[in-house]
């Protein structure tokens, strides 16, 4: 069976707060194969974030990872020291947020961004850009530039003030820009990001990400802060984007509507525990534990419908305290005293199936 790419095992995080700690992931495990689509799918607070950030190593100061495994190609990333594990931010594991005004610095312009991110990279020694005929500038005639052309499909109208240096950076970015089916791109490199829309800087942000080549990119909510036409754009390029560049995904969606229009896999998480994972198809035709049932039942499902939206009762559990028994007890209808007292196991429905409910085995 071929290796996973990401293997995580047992993980717990606790956040160190005034009044306690919050078991934000209480041993979650998972994999992610190369070229997947995986999506997380959890209401709030459930831990979703955590175990972002957990992988990609931007945890909080207060956050305490307990115990577990992230392992990546191998390498256990949580045994590294701080400086080795940062190697492998950007250029192995890539990060995009759910507002990118947010990553985007207000006052600089799209193309300074850009080759700034790029050039962090190749100073870091993770990217080597390609060698192109640096002693010609952007923008002379001559056979390079037809090439530029030819390649890109991009005129030679802006850019003349740019140093040759910088040339190779940019035509980096705009090659980005025009893979993620940025419109106009040598424009839009002249711009600030006031001057896009929503849509177009989360493409931004999904380009800057890509061109530092990550092997696997985790999105925190990329498509919550659009329309929904633009949500269903951005998902459709994300999802096209996996066999262009060869990333495997691991998407972070509260939305199980959104999951099933990208995801090959999902792994449903409630408060910090993972209670069901399965391929999304199995996941729709075939979903067993109660949470992952109410979350289902919790999608719009067209303009023509008539049923009314059922919402899960109740909240998730305070994470202070230590969850006794089954984390979903409180807010299940079939909870028994069992529920209650003990922890369910995982049980494998099928090899690609698997659930955490005393409703199923034996
Ligand atoms: P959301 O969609 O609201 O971001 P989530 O599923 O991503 O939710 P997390 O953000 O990972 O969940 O939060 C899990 C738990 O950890 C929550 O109870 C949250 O309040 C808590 N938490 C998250 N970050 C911190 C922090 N820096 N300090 C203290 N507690 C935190
Ligand atoms: Fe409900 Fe019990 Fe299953 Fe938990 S273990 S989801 S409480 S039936």
């Amino acid at each position: 069976m071929k290796a996973p790419l990401l293997n995580v095992k047992d993980l717990t995080v606790t956040y160190r707060v005034s009044n306690g700690f919050i078991r934000a992931l209480r041993g979650v495990s998972f994999r992610v194969y190369e070229r997947e689509f995986v999506a997380v799918v959890g209401e709030s607070g459930s831990g979703k974030s955590t175990l972002g950030l957990t992988i990609i190593g931007l945890l909080p100061n207060n956050a305490i990872v307990n115990g577990g495994e992230v392992i990546y190609k191998g390498v256990n990333l949580l045994s590294l020291d701080r400086r080795v594990r940062e190697k492998f931010m950007g250029s192995e594991i890539g990060m995009i947020f759910q507002n990118p005004m947010n990553s985007l610095r207000p006052t600089e312009k799209v193309s300074k961004q850009f080759v700034d991110t790029l050039k962090v990279a190749e100073a870091r020694g993770s990217l080597k850009l390609e060698a192109y005929d640096y002693s010609k500038p952007w923008g002379v005639s001559g056979r390079f530039s037809a090439l530029i052309d030819r390649v890109l499909g991009v005129s030679k109208r802006t850019g003349g003030g740019l140093t040759a240096h910088d040339d190779k950076y940019r035509l980096e970015a705009l090659k980005w820009l025009k893979l993620v089916r940025i419109p106009d791109p040598e424009s839009v490199l002249e711009k600030y990001p006031f001057q896009l829309s929503g849509g177009m800087m989360q493409r931004i942000m999904i380009a800057m990400a890509l061109s530092l080549r990550p092997s696997l990119l985790i999105a925190d909510e990329p498509t919550t802060a659009l329309d929904v036409i633009t949500q269903a754009q951005v998902l459709k390029l994300m999802r096209g984007l996996i066999d262009e560049v060869g990333a495997s995904i691991l998407l972070i969606t509260h939305d199980m509507g959104v999951a099933a229009q990208v995801a090959d896999r999902v792994l449903v998480l409630y408060a910090g525990e993972l209670v069901e994972e399965a391929p999304v198809h199995e996941l729709f035709k075939n979903p067993m534990h109660p949470y992952t049932i109410g979350l289902l039942n919790s999608i719009p499902r067209g303009h023509k419908s008539t049923n009314r939206l059922s919402a899960i009762r109740g909240f998730v559990p305070d994470l202070r305290s230590e969850i006794r028994g089954c984390v979903f007890a409180d807010r299940c209808d079939y909870a028994t005293e069992v529920c209650r007292i003990n922890k369910p196991s995982y049980i494998k429905v099928n090899e690609d199936h698997v659930v955490r409910c005393f409703l199923y085995g034996k």
